[in-house]
């Protein structure tokens, strides 16, 4: 064989082996030659070679064979360029045969030959004669018999005999894995993993080195740290007398590999050879830059080394394993970064179900806030708070909420509804509180009058029922399930921090109360770029004393009720300010529209009624009045802020004065000021002029200067196009693409759960686009926006403070088109953090 010739390269230390040519098995095997490690001989075919033995293009494989001694068995392994991209399993013992089974008689005594054989048969049978392998069910052990038993299934089944031929073998099998790799369904599989469509395969011939046989034989795996913590641990299996990975698959008859009182381990048992063992792991962790899992076999008491494969590992532990090797100096803290992924970081800030726990499933939904939590079924917010009261943990159950069930939601422990979306109430408050929540659960029956859930297969749960919510993946499971916590430790904080020095682009966090503003400044945000000011309302005595506003018929009268609610805000705002310590803050005025705040059923009317001393017929009527047949689209927003002044006015002023009182503390608060669903430059000026006087006011009254920054929210398809007159009014424009996402598409933003399954399914929408910003069409009017927005004012701020802020993809497309800030709700911001913190990396790199 020529050993320069790439298409078979011998691994040795000098070989032309190359990941994207041989794939990422060859290349680490070359990696462990050259620390000279104990590796046996091996061979790495090309992608191109494996290719050519697909199509049938090669039928000699004597340049492979002649690498090997006459009497090796071998292996075979795939090599794809990356390990996440699978490939076909592994055949052992390939060359075995009638002849070689009684030289291994000899050798090695008649039940491990008989053992080495019947694996082969097996493998061969199913991997490569594609036999269903039940046809070996029924037969006991491994020893001769079952040999026999085996060669006479294969024969019956294949009516031929069993292949002695060493090289037909080997052909076979190369040829076969070469074909399953290009395969409709493998093709799918890796695609689904992010390999490209024309990704190759590699693959790896090796000597066997028996775990069969006489003196200390066996195989196993160890690593340097636990997969489910990242800590430092000896982890792993050795079992006597097996091949490849069969300490896993079983823990009979397995030893431990440190000392341990369970039971025997090999340090007792072979104290040289774990010394080596661990030695040889130690290199590798080093020499790799990477946490390596060792596959070893003892051959009469030698030790073999067969691979090293990448540390599989939940995410906390990849979170301390690249800390770890970046504070051991092993890599650098920019490499630590690249190295975890930031969604499934997301799962590290809240409780999930533990990752192998079962799961009982009844139902599916969109998974609208991330984690978990467990609890009894209630179907009302009263519920909610007579469960909390008890402190017994219950599952909110709505078919969508408004903000009377705000209170509720703070009670639950979780909450599901059956209608909404990415963007609805229910999953914006659920995100913004880091309460698990699922929406838009089409799959179950909600019989709210009844207080029943009906499960599609016909399972009923009533109220009390205890069910579980996964937020993260939208599933609804029947009873209980257990629970990992949530994991922000040091290592989690080291990490977040490196993010922040590597980020180019500020995140902010969309905080409405004083708890958001606290989470969001724990996890580092740098402002906050969208207080929600309606959420503020959610509180038992503001919600009345709002009510009571609506229903105010006279300016006089609103304007009293406002002057309640004044002082309120004005502490709501002075309270953000102090938690945000001086960094930006930016309220956007009142937005949805009033009736929101209004009950919707008999009792709430009736509630409504005594509290107003009003007869219960005035209230229907006026509730009547003001519901809308599209409500995200009528009076609500600058809309209501030019139509009933007194609500803007009231609360700039209460921005102001806490302005004032929080700059007598030493905080030079520059409030920013944000009107919501601007759609003409018009609106903006009215308000502009109402907010300036109502500034000028305050500044007299307090003899204190101050500043603030006015901006507009551009979430109207208009406000876009329209956005270079409206720049010149505005300090800063913040795109919220929920209700631009909602404007641009024409569909309703709490709707969209009902069909945006089957939408996604049939390749209609590539995503939920209120999940993943539609760079296409949303993204367009964003450029447009933000360009002509610039044209006017080549300082403006720009931003987005959509549901859309938090993901990578936003955050991609944000910094490509030098947007100033993403913000995004509290618990997105270290997801945000490190994505930003990649993309800044990457973009060094090239
Ligand atoms: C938006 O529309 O993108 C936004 C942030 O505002 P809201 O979700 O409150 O409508
Ligand atoms: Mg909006």
């Amino acid at each position: 064989m020529q050993q320069n010739r790439s298409d078979v390269a011998l691994v040795t230390k000098a070989a032309a082996i190359t990941t994207p040519t041989h794939g990422g098995r060859a290349k680490c095997l070359q990696r462990l030659v050259r620390l000279d490690l104990p590796i046996p001989r091996t061979v790495a075919l090309s992608f191109e070679m494996v290719h050519k033995l697909a199509s049938g293009e090669l039928s000699d494989i004597s340049d492979i064979l002649s690498t090997f001694e006459e009497e090796d068995l071998l292996c075979v392994r795939p090599s794809s360029e990356s390990p996440d991209w699978g490939g076909p399993g592994a055949v052992l013992n390939v060359g075995m045969n009638d002849e070689n089974y009684r030289k291994l008689r000899s050798s090695l005594g008649e039940q491990a030959a008989a053992k080495i054989y019947f694996r082969f048969v097996q493998g061969y049978s199913v991997h490569v004669a594609r036999l269903d392998p039940e046809i070996f069910d029924h037969i006991e052990g491994q020893g001769k018999s079952a040999l026999d038993e085996a060669l006479t299934a294969y024969e019956d089944e294949t009516e031929g005999p069993f292949p002695q031929e060493k090289s037909i073998q080997l052909g076979e099998v190369l040829r076969s894995m070469a074909r399953v790799w290009e395969g409709t369904t493998a093709r799918l599989l890796r695609q689904a993993k992010g390999a490209p469509v024309d990704a190759g395969l590699g693959l790896i011939v090796q000597k066997m080195a028996f775990g069969i046989g006489r003196g200390e034989c066996g195989a196993g795996v160890l690593q340097l740290v636990n997969s489910d913590t990242g800590f430092p641990q000896i982890t792993g299996r050795y079992r006597r007398q097996s091949q490849w990975r069969d300490a896993l698959s079983t823990s009979q008859g397995t030893l431990f590999l440190k000392r341990d009182a369970r039971g025997l381990s090999l340090e007792e048992a072979c104290p040289e050879i774990f010394k080596t063992l661990k030695k040889h792991a130690e290199l590798m962790r080093l020499r790799l830059r990477e946490e390596m899992q060792i596959e070893f076999t003892i051959e009469d008491g030698t030790l073999h080394i067969l691979d090293g494969v990448k540390v599989a590992r939940r995410p906390r532990a990849a979170v301390r394993i690249a800390v770890f090797l970046a504070e051991h100096g092993i890599i650098s803290k920019k490499e630590a970064l690249m190295r975890v992924d930031p969604l499934a970081l997301g799962g590290l800030l809240h409780r999930q179900i533990a990752y192998n726990a079962p799961r009982d499933v009844v139902g599916t939904g969109i998974a609208a806030s991330p984690g978990a939590a467990t609890g009894q079924i209630v179907f009302t917010a009263e519920a909610a708070l007579a469960c909390k009261a008890k402190e017994e943990p219950c599952i909110l159950v709505r078919r969508e909420t408004s903000p009377e069930d705000v209170r509720g939601m703070h009670a639950a422990n979780a909450v599901l509804t059956e209608r909404g979306g990415m963007t609805s109430h229910a999953a914006v408050i659920g995100r913004g509180m880091g309460l698990p929540c699922i929406v838009g659960a089409s799959t179950i029956r909600f019989q709210t009058r009844r207080k029943q859930l009906v499960a599609a297969d016909g399972r009923v749960f009533e109220q009390g029922d205890i069910i579980t919510i996964d937020g993260t993946n939208g599933e609804v499971l029947s009873g209980k399930a257990e629970m990992v916590e949530a994991s922000l430790d040091e290592t989690f904080q080291t990490l977040m921090a490196w993010a922040e020095d590597a980020c180019d682009i500020e995140i902010r966090a969309n905080a409405d109360t004083t708890a958001d503003a606290q989470t969001a400044r724990n996890f580092g945000a740098r402002g906050i770029g969208l207080c929600r000011t309606e959420h503020m309302f959610f509180e038992a005595d503001r919600m009345t004393l709002m009510q009571e506003m609506i229903f105010a018929k006279s300016r006089d009268e609103r304007e009293a009720v406002l002057d309640r609610l004044l002082p309120m805000q004005r502490n709501d705002f002075i309270e953000l300010f102090r938690i945000m310590e001086g960094s930006p803050v930016c309220i956007r005025l009142f937005d949805p529209p009033l009736h929101e705040f209004l009950p919707s059923d008999r009792d709430g009317l009736r509630d409504l009624a005594e509290a107003l001393d009003l007869p219960l017929s005035d209230v229907i009527r006026r509730v009547d009045g003001m519901s809308e047949y599209n409500p995200m689209l009528g009076l609500r927003g600058v809309r209501l802020g030019i139509t009933v002044p007194e609500i803007y006015e009231m609360q700039t002023r209460a921005i102001f004065e806490a302005t004032i009182a929080a700059s007598r503390e030493n905080n030079v608060v520059v409030p920013e000021i944000m009107i919501p669903l601007v759609s003409a430059k018009r609106e903006v000026e009215l308000v502009k002029s109402r907010i300036d006087v109502v500034a000028a006011q305050a500044r007299t009254k307090s003899a204190i200067s101050f500043d603030y920054r006015l901006g507009v929210m551009v979430e109207t398809p208009r406000a876009a196009l329209r956005a270079n007159e409206i720049a010149l009014h505005s300090a800063f424009l913040s795109f919220g693409t929920n209700d631009l996402t909602q404007m641009t598409y024409g569909l309703s933003r709490d709707d969209a759960g009902r069909f945006m399954g089957t939408y996604v399914k049939q390749k209609v929408f590539p995503e939920d686009p209120f999940h993943t910003l539609d760079t296409e069409g949303v993204g367009e009017l964003l450029m447009l926006g933000a360009e002509r927005a610039r044209r006017s004012d080549p300082d403006i701020v720009m931003s987005i403070c959509g549901e859309h802020g938090g993901s990578p993809e936003s955050i991609a497309f944000c910094r490509k088109n030098k947007f100033d800030y993403v913000s995004c709700s509290p618990f997105r911001v270290p997801v945000a953090r490190l994505a930003a913190a990649q993309l800044a990396i990457s973009d060094q790199k090239n």
